[in-house]
């Protein structure tokens, strides 16, 4: 997708992030056949990973997850308005967990929030007590020491197990620290601490594996996964090769073609000289727009099918490529930044980053164009 004409929208756009919903959807299916007969839920906090998260979920919706996880619960009260027409009411849990005062809004809007330590519990219990029982996740930290019940704390529970009283335990999970590097010990130890955990708690949903743990193997999938990022088509394993497809793509305008020659240089500290005569397209993404400046001097874009490389320092707003191997390109035309050629995951590794933080990265003024799907 690399003609202008492949755009919908005004003419005086620019830059472009397109979202394949369609490969969303098979992404969803792929991941649910490899964790059947676990369910598959998704992961669409940070909007749905930069993505929208309208569309993402009412796609993944359509393709038959039932069960949705957010991070704040700002993000879940708008997950459910965006589902409000969801052929059955999704289950959305908010990992972030349940802050003092919150419980309110949990009941209006029919959320569920991972209980992350005691005290949560505690407050649950005691709201389910006094305004009638309303389902909570419970989260064990088996290894990540981020969020969730940490050891002693689970042990707390297990012995004394009338905390939960009142509460419609619906799900208990937990995190793997190192499931993108299949061989890591810790993946191991982490299953066996959630198995023997979840045998000493009321029987509810267990969840422990995100998207890489599901290609750990069946022993990490216990009742229902919860893949985020494979969905949007990052790689889950590095390394190896990669069985999503993609979702986002991003493309730039070029909006001036200049001929420059040596001893000239190009951009922000002049770090870029040339060295002879060059064409030089400037393109309208930079930094603001997600294309992170780390990725200065070092990517490359494409022209139809021809491999233009980044020249000097990325800006807020533009971009610099040497087209000189491109002698018909012009302004107007059309960039590929991230694509069929330029992978997204190797874009991020260009910028000494990962795939997640590209997608959540990009930035809010480009025209979305959502392909195919449930949009
Ligand atoms: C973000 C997150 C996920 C999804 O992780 P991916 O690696 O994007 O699949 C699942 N569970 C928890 C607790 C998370 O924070």
């Amino acid at each position: 997708m690399t003609a202008s004409s492949d755009f919908a929208g005004p003419a005086h756009a620019t830059t472009f992030l397109t979202v394949d919903l369609d490969a969303l959807a098979t992404n969803y299916r792929l991941l649910a056949g490899r964790a059947a007969p676990a369910r598959c839920a998704a992961v669409v906090k940070a909007d749905g990973y930069g993505l929208g998260v309208g569309p993402v979920a009412r796609t993944l919706s359509a393709a038959g997850c039932e069960t949705f996880f957010v991070a704040h619960l700002d993000e879940a009260v708008i997950l459910r308005r965006e589902l409000a027409e969801a052929a059955a009411a999704p289950e959305i849990y908010v990992l972030n967990g349940l802050m003092a005062e919150d419980e309110q809004v949990f009941r209006d809007h029919l959320l569920m929030p991972v209980l992350n330590d005691l005290g949560q519990v505690e407050r649950w219990a005691e709201d389910c007590r006094a305004h009638g029982p309303h389902p909570a996740a419970i989260h064990l930290d088996t290894g990540m020491s981020r969020l969730g019940l940490p050891r002693d704390e689970q042990e707390t529970l297990m012995s004394e197990p009338e905390r939960l009283r009142g509460i419609p335990l619906r799900c208990v999970m937990s995190h793997l620290a190192c499931a993108d590097t299949p061989d890591h010990p810790l993946n191991r130890q982490q299953q066996r601490d959630f198995a023997a955990a979840i045998g000493r708690l009321p029987k509810a949903i267990a969840s422990l594996s995100a998207s890489s743990g599901i290609f750990l193997g069946p022993d990490w999938h216990f009742d229902m996964v919860r893949p985020g990022v494979a969905l949007y088509g990052v790689a889950p394993a590095e390394g190896r090769p990669n069985p999503m497809a993609p979702v986002a793509g991003l493309y730039g305008k070029i909006i001036q073609v200049r001929r420059v020659d040596a001893p000239g240089t190009v951009g922000y500290g002049a770090t870029h000289r040339f060295a002879g005569p060059t064409r030089v397209a400037t393109v309208a993404a930079g930094y603001a727009d997600g294309y992170l400046r780390s990725l200065s001097g070092r990517a490359t874009a494409y022209i139809g099918d021809v491999a233009v490389p980044l020249i000097g320092r990325v800006s807020m707003d533009l971009i610099t490529l040497d087209i000189s191997n491109v002698p018909h390109a012009e302004a107007g035309d059309i960039v590929e930044l991230i694509g069929p050629h330029a992978d997204l995951d190797a874009v991020a590794k260009t910028a000494g980053t990962i795939g997640y933080e590209i997608l959540t990265s990009l930035g809010r003024r480009y025209r979305r164009h959502y392909v195919g799907g449930a949009g």
